[in-house]
């Protein structure tokens, strides 16, 4: 690897190693950067940030069938059967509003919704392969049925996206360093950016830039961080991804002026296995995820049920739900399904459930005796559940399974608002589920055109920032597979103005 020396000066230094980063890199070189310098905090055996861990997921505007097929032409002919619906602008742009209690910046996500199109094109003009979402497809009676709004997956989900964009890296040339951090942005007097001081293995050094893209993420693998923005108990929550985004870039750029913005105290966290290994393992990617709850019931070590598991489509829900798993006594909470339930989210397209630790009994007695909850809660909560089952409260999930999809519990509190249906087929099964984070909603104010913007809403010069490290996206609801999307929108805007801005 070449040694960064005092006299180099990049045309762009780009904080971080995950998808976001390395777009930002090629749309770069691609308007005309001839010196790049990657800086990938993490070793090279961890690259890759969050993305890595995903299944790849992109929510895309588009107009079905037709449209899906040109976009991934190794579409099968019996996908092209399945009949994609449309997603259109309006909703994704509702679904974006969904939750987000009418926060938000909403040019800022219009932008989002108005770009992914185009943004999913230009990655496939670079070369990136894309597949019907096989996290969005089931077989059901020997026929393969689309499951839920996401039909958009990068080909060899995150691991596959992570390591076709480092491979093009090194095909392109960029220059790419592991193991080297971000630590301080250098200013001129005037307050421009003029580089970066980065700290490697052996070595602390300044280097020069003519401007920095901050794509290094939020701060949810920062214990202090978290408990000191997000709250109390939140340094004890479990991590999904990496554990190198501890906020440097967000504190980097605060340190010469930049703005926060978005809600600083608001996050993306799931139910995922209460055994699940810290650090997350790579290869594991979403196994420890457990977001098929909307078949069953989530209880807590005293019976009592917490959520609204049939609230709407787990895409919609699930970045919600797993803060109130903290909440819970012993940080701790239980999943429960009858054989019915167990069977569909061991059917389910992702692989939450398959080979997961659970426990299994023939009453709701003996679960509960078995998993040391209160026996008579659990069993009341159960029975009101069953006995709260009425007509009503559509959801599309058990159209297709076969289920009764048309019918919901709202007399019980928190209702079950659709997909109920009663758990009464033994045995019984269990997942003990605690709080996994994935990332935070808090980052930087940026300009539609990616530049970080100080506390008069001006832009530094020199500084950009994009992915996750950009704040006011998402406020208290994160419609699933939005990350990606923003990632790669945010990287071809900045890739593009951290250059020609200084042409
Ligand atoms: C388990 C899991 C599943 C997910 N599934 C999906 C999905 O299917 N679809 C979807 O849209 N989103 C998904 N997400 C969210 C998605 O991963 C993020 O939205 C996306 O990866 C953000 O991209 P990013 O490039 O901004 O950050 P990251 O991919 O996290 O990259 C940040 C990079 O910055 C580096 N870094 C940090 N600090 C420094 C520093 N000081 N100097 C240098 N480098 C630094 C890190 O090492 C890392 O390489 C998932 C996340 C997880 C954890």
């Amino acid at each position: 690897m070449q040694k960064i020396t005092k006299e180099d000066n990049y045309d762009v230094i780009i904080v971080g190693g995950g998808n976001t980063a390395l777009l930002t890199a090629i749309r770069a070189q691609e308007v005309g950067a001839e010196k790049i310098l990657i800086l990938e905090k993490a070793p090279k055996t961890e690259r890759g940030g969050n993305g890595y861990f995903t299944t790849g997921l992109y929510r895309v505007v588009h107009s079905g069938t037709k449209e899906l097929a040109e976009l991934m032409p190794t579409m099968t002919e019996e996908e092209r059967e399945m009949e994609f619906a449309p997603y259109t602008a309006d909703e994704f742009f509702s679904d974006y509003m969904i939750g987000n209690d009418g926060l938000g910046d909403e040019s800022m996500m219009q932008m989002i919704v108005e770009e992914s199109n185009a943004a999913i094109r230009w990655m496939i003009k670079n070369g990136i392969e894309f597949e019907t979402g096989s996290g969005s497809m089931m077989r059901v009676g020997g026929k393969l049925v689309h499951v839920g709004r996401l039909a958009v997956q990068c080909k060899g989900a995150g691991a596959g996206l992570s390591d076709t964009l480092y491979k093009m890296i090194e095909k392109k040339g960029i220059e790419l360093h592991y193991e080297t951090a971000a630590r301080k942005l250098l200013t001129d007097d005037t307050g421009r950016i003029m580089g970066v001081k980065i700290q490697g293995n052996k070595a602390v050094q300044e280097v020069k830039s003519k401007s920095v893209v901050l794509a290094c993420g939020g701060f949810e693998s920062s214990p202090s961080m978290r408990a000191q923005y997000l709250g109390k108990d939140w340094d004890l929550c479990l991590v999904r991804g990496g554990r190198h985004n501890t906020g440097d870039g967000l504190n980097m750029a605060m340190d010469v002026g930049a703005q926060p913005y978005g809600n600083w105290s608001g996050c993306h966290a799931i139910f995922i296995d209460a055994e699940s290994p810290q650090p997350a393992r790579r290869e594991d990617g979403e196994k420890t995820s457990k977001r098929i709850y909307i078949f069953g019931l989530v209880v807590n070590s005293r019976g009592e049920r917490f959520v609204d598991e049939g609230e709407d489509d787990i895409t919609m829900t699930y970045s919600r739900y797993g803060q109130h798993a903290l909440k819970q006594a012993g940080r701790i909470a239980f999943q429960i399904f009858d054989s019915t339930g167990n069977d569909i989210i061991n059917a389910m397209p992702v692989d939450d459930y398959v080979g997961a630790p659970y426990t299994k009994a023939d009453t709701i007695t003996e679960l509960a005796d078995m998993l040391a909850i209160d026996e008579e809660t659990l069993v009341k909560t159960v029975e009101d559940y069953n006995n709260a089952i009425e007509p009503g409260g559509s959801l599309e999930y058990h159209k297709f399974l076969g289920l009764p999809h048309d019918q919901q519990a709202l007399s019980i509190t928190p209702p079950k608002s659709g997909n109920a249906f009663a758990l009464n087929k033994p045995p019984y099964y269990a997942y003990a589920v605690s709080c996994g984070i994935t990332f935070t909603y808090g980052g930087l104010k940026v300009s539609k055109r990616g530049e970080v913007l100080n506390q008069l809403d001006k832009p530094i010069p020199g500084l950009y920032a994009a992915g996750e490290t950009v704040g006011g996206l998402f406020y208290t609801n994160y419609p699933g597979a939005t990350g990606l999307t923003a990632g790669a929108i945010f990287a071809k805007i900045v890739g593009a103005n951290a250059i020609e801005d200084n042409k």
